[in-house]
């Protein structure tokens, strides 16, 4: 039990209706009585709300509500009170003193989660949800997180560890009787688990690349000559999404960067800076620039202006940028301006030339024609990603590697009993691939890891 009391603003630290404050630890309810105007705290029932004044000895601070929360039905599993205050910074300093003049402490970052985690309430991946639902910028990444939250991967990975860890006690077993060359796990049952949890493991590292995409957003580059009507496109594009963002104030924009929500999912329009510009003042984006922006994207949109009569240099171009793994989409331009025979010739020249896949879409930015196709296109990119089985999806770097670890470790078991290397060295790998697995969910883990994750919180979560 961590004997401390710690406080912290909750709230994010600017003016606003309401603030609250939180403060966690055995002596939560005689250090907020001690400052608190209204019914005794220490003697209320759990869960209940107080209305009173919060005083620093006389002289009223604020009018309050105060939450009183009992161990161990509580975030933390201790005792806890949070006091909704009149949202000025100011106040919430003063607050915050006198409760440290009484007895409490600044939490550190993240320590309140990081107690929810140390007191078992919660495991390590549920706590580093925690961090990604707060910092959720879109549907896909709020789902997921609220998933993970849930307990979505380590109830994948748990079952499977359990099973894996009743064998090791047989193995174990085995190694008592060694004289006796008994063998009481079966190693059949163990092949089997063992292919089951190289299944499950490929399939979580594999949804890696959908969760980055929900996590990270889809970065898109948007290519073309000059003229070719890439701002145009642009703002028909971000049509719907400025309107919005304009509403809110202080919502400060990437300046280089656009965000595109598109179904859910996020798409950063690279380097985009350069396509605000008026036309007359654009100069011919060089093939450099162009492959560098394409060089950090999964997805290319190349434009086509469907009134060029020769485009070899847009092939030349298209050519020098591709690359196996990037997504390729191909807009002809401005089809309001020209008659359909065109457009269709240059897919012909562009299927003749280009060997790499890719979707033709005919768009008029300016008539908003099949924009909508080609949201569509993007979108179906990203759901493609997703794999066909299981709906837990893996968006952290560090599940990522700890999950590749244990696929790595459990390949070594598998070795281990297909060469029928001795039951030492099989318990040994047997441990290893526990620890791995264990690394996910907290079970296994060194104070470096939780200092890292638990210090990327904000302070009061
Ligand atoms: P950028 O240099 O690639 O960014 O091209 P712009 O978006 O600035 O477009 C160049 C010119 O083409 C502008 O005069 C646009 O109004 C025009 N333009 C762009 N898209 C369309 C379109 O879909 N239809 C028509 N008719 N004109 C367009």
């Amino acid at each position: 039990m961590n004997q401390d009391t710690i406080c912290a603003l909750a709230t994010a630290n600017g003016m606003g209706a309401i603030g609250i404050i939180r403060i966690s630890g055995e002596k939560s309810f005689e250090i907020v009585n001690a400052v608190f105007e209204g019914k005794n705290l220490t003697k209320v029932a759990s869960h209940t709300v107080q209305y009173g004044f919060i005083k620093d000895d006389y002289e009223v601070i604020d009018e309050v509500m105060v939450s009183v929360f009992h161990a161990p039905k509580t975030f933390t599993t201790e005792n806890s009170v949070e006091i909704s205050f009149h949202g000025s910074p100011y106040i919430a300093k003063k607050i915050l003193e006198v409760l440290i003049k009484n007895g409490a402490r600044m939490a550190k970052a993240g320590e309140f989660t990081m107690r929810a985690f140390m007191n078992g309430r919660i495991d390590l991946s549920q706590a580093e949800s925690i961090a990604d639902l707060i910092a959720s910028e879109n549907e896909a990444s709020r789902k997921v997180a609220l998933n993970q939250l849930k307990g979505g991967i380590s109830n994948e990975i748990s079952f499977l560890r359990n099973d894996l860890l009743n064998f090791t006690s047989l193995i174990e077993l085995e190694l008592d009787f060694a004289e006796e060359d008994v063998e009481f796990a079966d190693r059949a049952a163990l092949k089997s688990l063992l292919s089951k949890i190289e299944e499950k493991l490929n399939s979580l590292i594999e949804s890696f690349q959908y969760g980055n995409a929900i996590k990270n957003g889809t970065a898109v580059a948007i290519i073309g000559k000059p003229n070719a009507g890439k701002s145009t496109l642009l703002n028909a594009l971000l049509k719907e999404e400025r309107a919005i963002v304009s509403n809110i104030a202080g919502t400060t924009r990437d300046t280089i960067e656009e965000i595109l929500h598109i179904k859910g999912h996020a798409f950063r329009l690279i380097d985009t800076a350069g396509l605000r510009e008026t036309s007359d003042e654009i100069e011919a984006i060089g093939v450099k620039k162009a492959k560098e922006k394409v060089e950090n994207a999964e997805v290319l949109i190349y434009l086509i202006d469907a009134s060029t009569q020769d485009f070899s240099e847009d092939i030349d171009m298209l050519k020098s940028l591709l690359r196996e793994d990037l997504k390729l989409i191909i807009c002809a331009t401005k089809i309001d301006e020209v008659i359909p025979d065109q457009y269709e010739s240059i897919e012909n020249v562009l299927r003749e030339s280009i060997t790499q896949e890719f979707d033709f879409i005919k768009i008029s930015a300016v008539e908003n024609q099949n924009i909508q196709d080609l949201k569509n296109e993007l979108s179906s990119y990203v759901e493609q990603l997703k794999s066909e089985e299981g709906n837990v999806i893996i968006t952290n770097q560090r599940h990522y590697e700890a999950l590749q670890k244990s696929l790595t470790s459990v390949r070594k078991v598998e070795e281990a009993v297909n060469f029928q290397i001795t039951t030492e060295l099989l318990s040994y790998e047997l441990r290893n691939a526990l620890e791995n697995l264990g690394e996910i969910s907290g079970e296994f883990t060194n104070d470096e890891v939780l200092g890292n994750i638990f210090s990327k919180f904000c302070i009061g979560k």
